[in-house]
């Protein structure tokens, strides 16, 4: 089959790997944009795929636990790997060092060309692809993967829906003076949660959800930002010192119910964009791309389409609902609610099967 790829993004680049292994041809075309380094917990089911298609990661941090509790409460859950049974939790990596080592993969495959326009299938032939450069194509199917970033889903009729959570992402490294080898953290601190990521030994990659105003401030100030992280991390971790200035990200959810016309099929970020609390936006657009995949290796484009998204909906769905009821559970500073959560972190943590669960649902080891 030919394949048309717009965006060489992690999903566009990975998806485009991994037809082309199954005896696609595909051309992927992106301009290439300046994004944020970001430090990405990639579950075992991206890892997986990853390494089926043949990228290694060498970059990053095994995940081996993930400490949850909340700032100021006894209560807290230690998830560990290996008393779930498994090996580790995930590999966390900078998003600039994946980007590098998928497009060291795809040199061949990837044009640096904006694409202008988009037309679905009809009776009369195959979906067309038009670039800036007025060159036309018309493969047997396009893969629209452009992050939500381009307006060609809208041109096809598929409106977003889009919902702004009032917060705001605030990511960059921390060095910390006694870290604790492969332990994750994420903390609820009243104000919006904290995820710390170990990235590099003794660096750790921090995404804190925040409202608007407040990531303004620590933005702009770094002793302000220093002061606030200190309060708010584990004390386990000790001094604390800032390795680059942070960046800021206004969280929108952004969600396609189907992402599909003929011909045209959108994934990743342009078709669902969800909260990063949980880490699993990737991880959720390549579950997706997994199950395209084999669709496409057996049936004609469009049944493969709509097949891959029905099997894949549930688990789509239920993601979503997971991310943003995160944010919305925990940022509540409320004294009952705290100490519901803590009491309940207290039991948890006794539970090896809840833990099992939360873990493999949380890493993508189970859907
Ligand atoms: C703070 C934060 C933390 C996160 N942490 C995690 C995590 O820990 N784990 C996880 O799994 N996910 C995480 N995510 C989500 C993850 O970052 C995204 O799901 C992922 O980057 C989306 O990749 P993408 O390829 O869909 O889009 P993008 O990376 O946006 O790529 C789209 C590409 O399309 C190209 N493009 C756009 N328009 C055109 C056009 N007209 N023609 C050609 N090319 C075009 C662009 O140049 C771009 O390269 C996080 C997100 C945030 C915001």
């Amino acid at each position: 089959m030919q394949i048309g790829i717009i965006g060489g993004g992690p999903v566009g680049l990975i998806a485009s790997l991994a037809l082309r292994n199954t005896g696609h041809t595909v051309r992927v075309f992106d301009p290439s944009t300046q994004k944020p380094k970001m430090s990405l917990a990639l579950s075992e089911t991206t890892l997986s795929l990853l390494e089926n298609i043949g990228v290694h990661l060498t970059a990053g941090q095994d995940l081996f636990e993930i400490l949850v509790n909340e700032q100021g409460l006894p209560g807290s859950m230690l998830l560990n790997a290996h008393e779930c049974g498994h090996f580790r939790f995930g590999r966390v990596i900078c998003s600039h060092a994946l980007d590098q080592v998928l497009a060291s993969h795809v040199t061949n495959m990837i044009e640096s060309v904006v694409v202008t326009k988009v037309r679905a299938r009809t009776t009369a032939g195959n979906p067309c692809i038009e670039l800036e450069t007025g060159e036309a194509i018309e493969p047997d199917l396009v893969i629209l993967a452009d992050g939500g970033r381009s307006g060609l889903s809208d041109s096809l009729g598929m409106s977003a829906q889009l919902r702004s959570f009032d917060r705001t992402a605030l990511l960059g490294r921390i060095r910390v003076e006694t870290p604790i080898s492969g332990r994750a953290y994420e903390r609820f601190i009243g104000t919006g949660p904290l995820a710390l990521l170990p990235i590099d030994p003794g660096v750790y990659g921090y995404v804190w959800s925040l409202a608007p105003r407040d990531a303004e401030v620590l933005k702009q100030s770094t002793p302000a930002l220093l002061d606030a992280l200190h309060i708010a991390m584990p004390s386990e971790l000790g001094a604390i010192e800032l390795v680059c200035d942070p960046v800021q990200i206004p969280l929108i959810e952004r969600w396609i119910d189907q992402p599909y016309r003929p011909g045209i099929v959108l994934i990743g970020n342009g078709a669902q964009t969800i909260h990063p609390v949980a880490g699993q936006g990737l991880n959720l657009a390549l579950k997706g791309v997994s199950r395209l995949v084999d669709a496409l290796a057996t049936g004609e484009p469009d049944t493969a389409v709509r097949t891959a998204f029905v099997s894949w909906k549930p688990n789509r769905d239920l993601t979503r609902l997971a991310s943003s009821s995160l944010e919305a559970l925990f940022d509540r500073d409320l004294w009952p609610r705290k100490l519901l959560t803590s009491v309940g972190m207290a039991l948890g943590d006794q539970s090896p099967w809840l833990k099992r669960k939360i873990g493999e649902a949380g890493m993508g080891i189970i859907s």
